[in-house]
């Protein structure tokens, strides 16, 4: 194995990415403080999306067994301002778990949510370098699946995600890099994104505080649990490995959220040096 390197994105300034761990270990453990406003199933090979006031939060769970969710996020008050999920893996990590945000894109940079509750954590890293909870891959689609195997399919998670927000007034334009919820993944030696069987059971979920108003969408990604190859040789309908997740939306009690404030988009004032002071031509 390859000998440990720092990472590139530390806080030399600031307190952005430093989470305040107190606040949300009382919000995983409110308990009596939540009240349940909103649950739902998405059933298997289709999408839904779902808003969340800030302030509130959400757990996407597994229902009945393992199976793995494509998710996706934008400001529910202004869909150019979604989940940057290329962002997130260096200022989180590629995998991520509690205490980790999910950041929005440019000129927003935001955490949008943060994880407070994994079910899943003590998973870790497996023996193959896997992680769970993903952000290298992206959401199956039709265009590459077409590619691939020279077949229309028309439930891959872009397909689900798509549908779900159409009646949000979105498009398939608006549909980006997801988190590849319960998704167990990494790098082999040959550097190449491998996925393996996820290892959820009956009742395990992921757990989001909303940091700002959102609108999520959740697609039940029709390689179900993954446990079978979805192309090459031995590719084969994983149909009988799909099975529903489920959406539970919290309220907390006001008094569980003393002292958080919705976080403001970044400070950087957009001039792109494009903005040259009066005062510098006269020089
Ligand atoms: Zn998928």
């Amino acid at each position: 194995m390859y000998k440990d390197y720092p990472a590139a994105y530390q806080v030399s300034k600031g307190a952005a990415l430093q989470v305040d761990k107190a606040f949300y270990d009382r919000v995983r453990e409110s308990g009596a403080g939540r009240t349940l406003i909103e649950q739902f199933e998405v059933p298997i090979r289709t999408g839904r999306a779902w808003k969340v006031p800030a302030g509130h939060v959400f757990r996407v769970t597994t229902p009945i067994g393992p199976q793995v969710g494509d998710f996706n996020v934008w400001n529910a008050n202004d869909p150019r301002e979604r989940m940057w999920a290329a962002r997130t893996r260096q200022l989180q990590g590629a995998h991520v778990s509690t205490y980790d945000r999910l950041w929005s894109n440019l000129p927003f940079l935001r955490p949008m949510v943060t994880i407070t509750d994994d079910s899943l954590a003590g998973y870790g890293i497996d023996e193959h370098g896997g992680r769970l909870h993903d952000l290298l891959g992206t959401r199956c689609d039709p265009y590459v699946n077409k590619m691939l195997t020279g077949e229309d399919f028309h439930h891959h998670c872009h397909s689900n995600l798509t549908r779900a927000v159409l009646p949000h007034g979105l498009t398939e334009f608006d549909v980006h890099d997801v988190l590849n919820i319960f998704q167990c993944t990494g790098l082999n030696h040959d550097d190449m994104y491998f996925m393996k069987a996820c290892p959820a059971k009956q009742g395990d979920y992921l757990e989001f505080f909303a940091e700002i108003d959102l609108l999520c969408a959740l697609s039940t990604c029709p390689g179900g649990d993954l446990s079978l190859p979805m192309w090459g040789p031995d590719a084969q309908d994983p149909l009988t490995v799909c099975r529903p997740l489920g959406v539970e939306i919290y309220r907390l009690d006001e008094a569980l959220l003393e002292g958080w404030r919705s976080p403001a988009r970044a400070a950087y004032n957009g001039n792109h040096g494009l903005l040259i002071p009066k005062a510098e031509w006269e020089k």
